[in-house]
C-alpha cells in the first residue's frame, strides 16, 4: 500500500475527535445486532478501500452501523453493498460480486470507495460540525487521489458533503440519478441515488439504472 495512504488510514482508524460519534459506534460494537452476535464488530472510523491510483471515487456517507461499522470495511456486509458490488462486477470495477468482510479476495479497478464521514452517526444524521471536522481526511484523500476525474456520490447527503468540502453552492447543482457537472477544470461529480434496501425495494433504483450510470464513467 501507498506509504502516503497508509498513514492516513492509520490516523482515521486511531481518530476520536466526535465524543458523540465514539461513544456511538463503540456502543454498537458492544451490543452488536443479534444475528452476528457472536462476531467481533470493527467499532471503529472505516477508512477508504481500493486503488489510490484510480480515476474513479465512489462517495457514500458514513458506515452503516452493522455493515461498515461491523466489518471494518467500506459498503461490506449489508444489503447496500450486496447491490452495489453486484453492479460494479457486472460494469467490471470489482473482481467479484460481494463484499462481505475483510480480507475476502475483494479488489478494484479504478475506482476507490470512501466516506464523508468516517464514523457511523445515530439514526444516518451526523452534525454538521461532525462532518466538517471529518472533511479534512476526505480532503487528504482527494490529495492522495492524484489521477482523480470523477466522484460519483451515493445520495444526497453525499452530494451535497461533496460540494461543501469543494465549498460550492447547493442551489446551483441539482441532485437527481445520473446528474452530472463540472465541479472545477479536472474534477467532475456524477449524482447516484443511495443503494439502500429502501431505495431497492421500492424501485427507485434499480440494477439496469445502476450498471448504466457506472458504464458511462467508463
Ligand atoms: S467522524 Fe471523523 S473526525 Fe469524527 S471521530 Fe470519526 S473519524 Fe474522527
Amino acid at each position: 500500500m501507498n506509504p502516503k495512504i497508509k498513514n492516513l488510514n492509520q490516523k482515521i482508524i486511531s481518530c476520536r475527535k466526535c465524543d458523540r460519534l465514539t461513544e456511538f459506534r463503540e456502543k454498537i460494537a458492544i451490543e452488536k445486532r443479534k444475528q452476528f452476535e457472536s462476531e467481533n464488530y470493527w467499532g471503529k472510523p472505516v477508512t477508504g478501500f481500493g486503488d489510490i491510483n484510480s480515476e474513479i471515487l465512489m462517495l457514500g456517507l458514513a458506515p452503516a452501523a452493522h455493515g461498515g461499522n461491523r466489518t471494518g470495511r467500506v459498503f461490506t456486509g449489508d444489503k447496500s453493498a450486496e447491490f452495489l458490488f453486484k453492479c460494479l462486477h457486472l460494469a467490471k470495477f470489482s473482481n467479484q460480486p460481494n463484499s462481505e468482510r475483510m480480507n475476502d479476495g475483494l479488489t478494484l479497478n479504478n475506482i476507490y470507495l470512501t466516506l464523508a464521514l468516517k464514523c457511523v452517526p445515530p439514526f444516518d444524521k451526523p452534525t454538521s460540525n461532525e462532518l466538517k471536522e471529518c472533511f479534512k481526511y476526505l480532503k487528504e484523500e482527494f490529495i492522495l487521489l492524484k489521477n482523480l476525474r470523477i466522484i460519483v456520490t451515493l445520495g444526497k447527503i453525499a452530494f451535497d458533503s461533496c460540494l461543501k468540502v469543494f465549498e460550492l453552492k447547493n442551489k446551483d447543482f441539482k441532485f437527481f440519478h445520473g446528474a452530472r457537472y463540472r465541479l472545477n477544470n479536472k474534477l467532475e461529480i456524477v449524482a447516484s441515488y443511495h443503494p439502500s434496501p429502501r431505495n431497492v425495494n421500492t424501485k427507485r433504483i434499480n440494477q439496469t439504472e445502476m450498471i448504466k450510470l457506472l458504464k458511462s464513467l467508463k
